[in-house]
C-alpha cells in the first residue's frame, strides 16, 4: 500500500507541463497559467502622485497649522503641473502627479477657504499622502513569476505594468467517461437495479472549474472491448483520460485489463479513506500517449480522490508552480479514538465556536455529506484526536478554486 504523500508525490513527479505556449490578450487570459515570468515595462505609479484630493505644498511653508497660502495652480488627474512656486499651494486631485518642489499633500478635509486662498489646518509630515513613483512596481523588475494562475489580481498587475498580452500554456484536454452497467442519466426512467450517474456531472464540473477542455464520452458498458474502444477514442487528442468505476479487481471491473491492453497501468492501493483503489497509467495514441487516471466509483471516493490527488496532478500538467492542496490548522470539535493506519479525509464543518465538527455520515456513498460540510479534515495515520487539538482542514473553497 502507498501512503497518501507517496501517491501524491508519484503523481506530481510524473507530470510534466503541457509545452505548447501561446500569447493571449489580457482580456482572454483569465484562469490560464502563465508560461514565462513577466517584467514591468513602466514604474507603477509612473510618477509621484497624490493619494488624496487636497493641496500640495512645501513643508517649509507650513511650520504650524493655520497658515493661509495662495493657490498657484490646479492639477487634475491625467495632467502634469508646473514646479510649485514657494509660498503657495497647488490644488491637486487623487492620482495627479505631485508637482516638483511639493513635499506633502494635505487632504481637503483639513483645509478651508481663506482670503488669500487656502487655510491649512494641519501640519503635514514629509511625504504625507504622496504615493512614490515605482513604489508598487519598478520598471524592469519581475512582477509575475512563471507558473502562476492568472486570477483577476494577476491580470490587474499585468495591465498596470503595461503588458497587453501574456504567454500562457495551452488548456489541458481531458477525456472523461464512467463505467457501470447500473448507471443511467437523470431524465431517463430508472429501471430496477439502476442508479443515476452522479460522478459524470461532478467530474465534468470539477475539470471545467480547473480550466480544462473536457471531452465527455459518457457511459461505457462494463465490457472489456467497449472499455478498450472508449480508451482509444479518449486518447485521441487528449492529455489525460479520467474515468470513474471499474478499478477494483472484481470480474465486472474491466478498466485495469483494458488500460493494460491499450497502454500501461499501475493499480495502486492507497492507504486513504475514502478512495483506496486508484489506477494510474498511460494509453497509447497515434500521436503519443495520454495519461490515465481511474477513480473509484463510489461518489464520495471519486470526489475526494479527485480533489486530493488528481487536482494537484492536473495543476502540475497545466504548468502551475504550486499544486499542493491548501489547508489550515483549526481546532477539532470532535473526538477521534479509533486507531487506524490510514490517512482519512473526513467531511466536516465549523461550528459557532470555530471548531470543526464531523458530518454524521462518513460513508463513501453519502453524497449529501459533501454539501453539508465545508471541507475535509485530514486525520493522519494512527492519530488520536481530542476536542481542541489542531487538525489540518482543507476547505472546499480552496479545493474548488
Ligand atoms: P465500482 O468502483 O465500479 O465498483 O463502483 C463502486 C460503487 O460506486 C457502486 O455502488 C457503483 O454503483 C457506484 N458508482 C459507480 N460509478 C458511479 C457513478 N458514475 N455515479 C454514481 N455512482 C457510481
Ligand atoms: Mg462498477
Amino acid at each position: 500500500m502507498l501512503t497518501y504523500p507517496e501517491a501524491l508525490e508519484r503523481l506530481c513527479s510524473a507530470a510534466l507541463p503541457v509545452d505548447e505556449v501561446r500569447r493571449l490578450p489580457l482580456a482572454a487570459a483569465a484562469g490560464r497559467v502563465l508560461a514565462e515570468a513577466q517584467v514591468a515595462t513602466v514604474n507603477v505609479p509612473p510618477l509621484d502622485n497624490s493619494a488624496m484630493d487636497g493641496y500640495a505644498l512645501r513643508l517649509a511653508d507650513v511650520p504650524a497649522p493655520g497658515v493661509c497660502l495662495p493657490v498657484s495652480q490646479r492639477i487634475p488627474a491625467g495632467s502634469v503641473g508646473q514646479p510649485l512656486e514657494p509660498g503657495s499651494a497647488a490644488r491637486i486631485f487623487t492620482g495627479a502627479p505631485v508637482p516638483p518642489g511639493a513635499d506633502a499633500v494635505v487632504m481637503q478635509e483639513r483645509c478651508e477657504p481663506c482670503a488669500a486662498g487656502v487655510l491649512i489646518q494641519h501640519q503635514p509630515r514629509a511625504g504625507e499622502n504622496i504615493r512614490r513613483a515605482g513604489e508598487d512596481m519598478a520598471a524592469g523588475r519581475e512582477v509575475l513569476p512563471a507558473g502562476v494562475l492568472l486570477r483577476p489580481q494577476e491580470l490587474a498587475v499585468a495591465a498596470a505594468a503595461g503588458l497587453a498580452e501574456l504567454p500562457v500554456r495551452r488548456r489541458l484536454r481531458v477525456a472523461l467517461f464512467c463505467t457501470g452497467d447500473e448507471l443511467h442519466l437523470p431524465g431517463q426512467p430508472l429501471p430496477p437495479g439502476g442508479i443515476y450517474n452522479s460522478n459524470q456531472f461532478a467530474l465534468q464540473a470539477l475539470l471545467e472549474g480547473l480550466g480544462c477542455e473536457v471531452r465527455n464520452l459518457g457511459l461505457v458498458p462494463d465490457a472489456l472491448d467497449a472499455t478498450r474502444a472508449a480508451l482509444r477514442e479518449a486518447a485521441r487528442g487528449n492529455d489525460l483520460i479520467l474515468t470513474s468505476g471499474g478499478v477494483s479487481v472484481g470480474e465486472e471491473d474491466h478498466v485495469k485489463p483494458a488500460v493494460e491492453a491499450e497502454g500501461s497501468l499501475d493499480l495502486w492501493k492507497i492507504a486513504i479513506k475514502p478512495g483506496k483503489p486508484l489506477a494510474f497509467g498511460q494509453v497509447r495514441s497515434a500521436t503519443g500517449q495520454a495519461w490515465f487516471v481511474g477513480l473509484p466509483g463510489n461518489p464520495v471516493s471519486s470526489f475526494v480522490t479527485f480533489l486530493m490527488l488528481v487536482r494537484p496532478f492536473i495543476r502540475k500538467l497545466q504548468g502551475l508552480a504550486s499544486s499542493a492542496p491548501v489547508s489550515y490548522l483549526l481546532p477539532a470539535g470532535f473526538t477521534w479514538e479509533k486507531d487506524s493506519s490510514l490517512h482519512e479525509f473526513l467531511r466536516a464543518r465549523r461550528n459557532g465556536a470555530g471548531q470543526l465538527e464531523l458530518h454524521g455520515h462518513q460513508g463513501s456513498g453519502v453524497l449529501t455529506s459533501l454539501i453539508h460540510s465545508e471541507g475535509l479534515v485530514l486525520k493522519p495515520p494512527h492519530a488520536l484526536i481530542q476536542p481542541g487539538d489542531p487538525v489540518e482542514f482543507f476547505p472546499f473553497t480552496e479545493l474548488l478554486a
